[in-house]
């Protein structure tokens, strides 16, 4: 027996809910149930995470989280709880399988069958971001080496324990050549270790045409945050429905399951929503827990109803569907066929036992880490680069001089081009002069002088250089 924290959710939340707990409950999984309020009336009881805090134990003690979609209100304030929930309990992993039900269900990729596996902490999702002038602002993209390791591993163990043939990786590291090119390079280091599973890598853009495409030469996919979220929707999408398709959050101690769509205000209380992307997130968690002979009997049930034509409002097709039922039919359609195989789409056989080894992250020695100069970004509403670069040269020393200059991310100083449009935010490069070993009293000073003289320095970013080789990236045109 299994204790499970559920959470019914709003709108569509407590039927599809409940009609997922009938088929579990049905077949014989072993779960006892937790219940607990998040989303709407918890934000509208002015608590803005939309969760208490007694609820938080029990997630933490049970490990494991059922959860149906919630509504966030309107305005602001509202802290996602999905975001939130990822974040403190650390689930890495967003692992999101798209497969299309041809003929049943229609799709323009027949034989689509891949899986998303979606960093889900890092990148551009921590949400740093200030405005730093009048006309800019910056969220940072942060990716660590942990973070990539423990997606990229998840994705090769998944590839393994599901008897998938290929992991591709998507990246856009010909632009962003130190994060997505840390993503890249651990993908590769970690596709070493599992020589049987075939492994490729695609920049993100003519990957994801490709995707959309002829999906059907995809099998895993990983990538980071922000990619994997635009992706895998649209990956939902071609496959037939967002309402088929059902999510695993994975961290090292909890995990939640859900289904990709929402809440689906309008549709609420009617008894016309699909349950099936719930019902997909319930076998994943099945499996979490090791009941893979209960999830292999509720998966196979559930493509038989599909395939014999049982379909709820948003797959019924005229002609193709046999049956329209209600979030309850389909149900009891489900359950009636436990114990049943498809007889057209592929019956699935998972493996027993869950493979996955994901050793703890071992933290590499220290490289040697030298200081290469500064990027002083200085708030500046002229227009003249040159004017610019002529008051920062009175900032020059013997041992520290101004280098480039670039207006977001363009060198417009020395040689710019008078085409280049430039906005008053300036990254300004100073880099020690030949034979100095630079040193943060060296940007103190800088940045005492840059005072003194009325340049408003908005943040500095250090330059390194680590074993040797230089970690920053160059001006465009440099
Ligand atoms: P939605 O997914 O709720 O609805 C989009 C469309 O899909 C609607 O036309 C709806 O009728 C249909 N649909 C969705 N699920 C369905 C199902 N199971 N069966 C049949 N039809 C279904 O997206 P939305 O309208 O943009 O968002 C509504 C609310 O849901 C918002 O408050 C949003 O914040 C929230 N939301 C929550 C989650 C989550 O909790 N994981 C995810 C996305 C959106």
């Amino acid at each position: 027996m299994t204790r499970i924290t559920v959470a019914k959710g709003d709108g569509i939340g407590p039927e599809i809910m409940d009609a997922t707990l009938a088929i579990l409950k049905a077949a014989g999984a072993r779960i006892e149930v937790d219940e607990i309020e998040v989303g709407e009336k918890v934000y509208l009881s002015g608590n803005s995470s939309g969760i208490a805090r007694e609820s938080w134990d029990i997630i933490r003690r049970n490990k494991v989280f059922l959860k149906a979609p919630i509504t966030t209100p309107q305005g602001g304030g509202y802290k996602s709880l999905n975001v939130t929930t990822r974040k403190f309990l650390g689930l890495y992993s967003n692992v999101r399988p798209c497969q299309s039900l041809h003929p049943f269900v229609q799709t323009k990729h027949p034989k689509m069958d891949i899986v998303i596996v979606r960093e889900n902490e890092e990148d551009l999702y921590a949400g740093i971001e200030h405005q730093q002038t009048d006309e800019v602002v910056q969220c940072l993209k942060l990716i660590s080496r942990p973070g990539c390791e423990k997606i990229v591993r998840y994705a090769f163990e998944y590839a393994r324990q599901y008897g998938r043939k290929k992991v591709t990786c998507f990246t856009k590291d010909n632009i962003m050549k130190q994060t997505d090119g840390l993503f890249h390079q651990v993908f590769d280091e970690i596709a070493r270790e599992y020589p049987e599973i075939e492994n490729e890598h695609w920049i993100i853009d003519i990957g994801a045409a490709k995707l959309a495409d002829t999906p059907e030469t995809f099998d895993v996919i990983v990538t980071l945050n922000l990619y994997g979220d635009v992706l895998s929707d649209v990956a939902a999408q071609i496959a037939g429905s967002v309402g088929l398709a059902g999510s695993a959050n994975i961290g090292e101690e909890c995990a939640m399951f859900e289904a990709i769509h929402g809440s689906a205000p309008r549709r609420a209380g009617q008894n016309v929503a699909n349950p099936s992307g719930l019902l997909q997130g319930a076998i994943m968690m099945l499996i979490h827990i090791g009941q893979t002979e209960v999830a292999e009997n509720i998966q196979n049930a559930w493509l038989r109803t599909i395939e014999e034509g049982v379909h709820t409002y948003d797959i019924y097709t005229e002609g193709v569907s046999k049956q329209k039922a209600g979030t309850r039919e389909f149900a009891e359609a489900v359950i009636a066929r436990l114990g049943q195989k498809p007889q057209l789409l592929k019956p699935v056989a998972y493996a027993r036992g869950s493979v996955f080894q994901m050793p703890k992250y071992v933290r590499r020695p220290s490289a040697i880490k030298e200081l290469a100069g500064v990027d002083l970004f200085v708030h500046w509403g002229g227009t003249n680069p040159d004017e610019l670069a002529a008051r920062l040269e009175s900032l020059n020393t013997q041992e520290v001089k101004l280098s480039m200059i670039t207006n977001r991310g363009i060198k417009v100083w020395p040689e710019g081009f008078a085409e280049t449009f430039c906005t008053d935010h300036w990254r300004c490069r100073f880099k020690p002069v030949d034979g100095v070993a630079m040193n943060k009293q060296h940007i103190i000073q800088l940045l005492s002088k840059a005072e003194s003289v009325g340049v408003d320095a908005v943040k500095t970013e250090n330059l390194y250089a680590f074993d040797g080789k230089p970690a920053y990236s160059l001006g465009q045109g440099q």
